[in-house]
């Protein structure tokens, strides 16, 4: 049977790297979700669109083509047909996106294209708020977490394969401020739905949290 498995949680817990294994291992879909607001985000900022206007966002929106291609080991994303898949890893980008995810019109008008993403058939779909608002009905929700500071240090790791060299207590206060944004807005912030199972990952290998999820989804 195809299913929906939900990962959600805060940022830098691994939820695409994960997501995008568990995807292949069972040849279904996989949605990042995260790409699709860091997306809307860089074309606020490219075209001038202020990131805190709901309403002008929702009208850019109307307007805005987000498309995935599938990649090894990285997805492609597309906007407006353009390839935008290392432009909204951007820092600024970062520093940006939990202002524009925090607006109602954002949410709703990406809430109905993810949906339309899951109808396709078995799907892995990562971000905030799958379990709680996106996929309500998901027969496998997984909540990851992990302490900040391993999350900062695999952030460094990543940066450094990059030739990016952000000291890490900046990537450090960076994922607690996008964190406090994300869990505080008003609509379906970043919380652990009720029937999801918590996976602790902070001493647990990238295959070691891969075949936990595997367990469940088989079960
Ligand atoms: O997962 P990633 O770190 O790429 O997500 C970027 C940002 O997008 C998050 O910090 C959050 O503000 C927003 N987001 C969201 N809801 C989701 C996925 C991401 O609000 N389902």
């Amino acid at each position: 049977k195809e299913l929906q498995v939900a990962i959600d949680g805060p940022a830098s817990a691994g939820k695409s790297t994960v997501a995008k294994k568990i995807a292949r291992r069972f040849a279904y879909i996989y949605c990042d979700t995260g790409a699709m607001y860091r997306t809307v985000t860089l074309k606020a900022m490219q075209t001038g669109v202020a990131l805190d206007d709901a309403q002008a966002l929702a009208k850019m929106l109307a307007k805005t083509d987000i498309t995935f291609k599938p990649g090894d080991p990285e997805q492609l994303v597309f906007l407006d047909g353009q390839e935008v898949t290392m432009a909204i890893r951007q820092p600024d980008v970062t520093n940006n996106v939990s202002t524009v995810a925090a607006q109602g019109t954002v949410r709703a008008d990406l809430t109905e294209r993810q949906r339309v993403i899951a109808d396709a058939g078995g799907i892995v779909m990562d971000g905030r708020d799958i379990g709680t608002s996106v996929l309500p009905h998901a027969e496998v929700k997984i909540f990851l977490v992990a302490s900040v500071e391993e999350r900062a240090q695999r952030r460094f790791k990543d940066n450094a394969e990059k030739g990016i060299h952000t000291p890490i207590d900046v990537l450090r206060d960076e994922i607690e401020t996008r964190d406090h944004k994300d869990s505080t807005r008003a609509i379906s912030p970043l919380t652990q739905a009720a029937d999801a199972v918590r996976l602790d990952t902070t001493s647990l290998s990238i295959d070691e949290v891969v075949d936990k999820i595997s367990v469940i989804i088989e079960q």
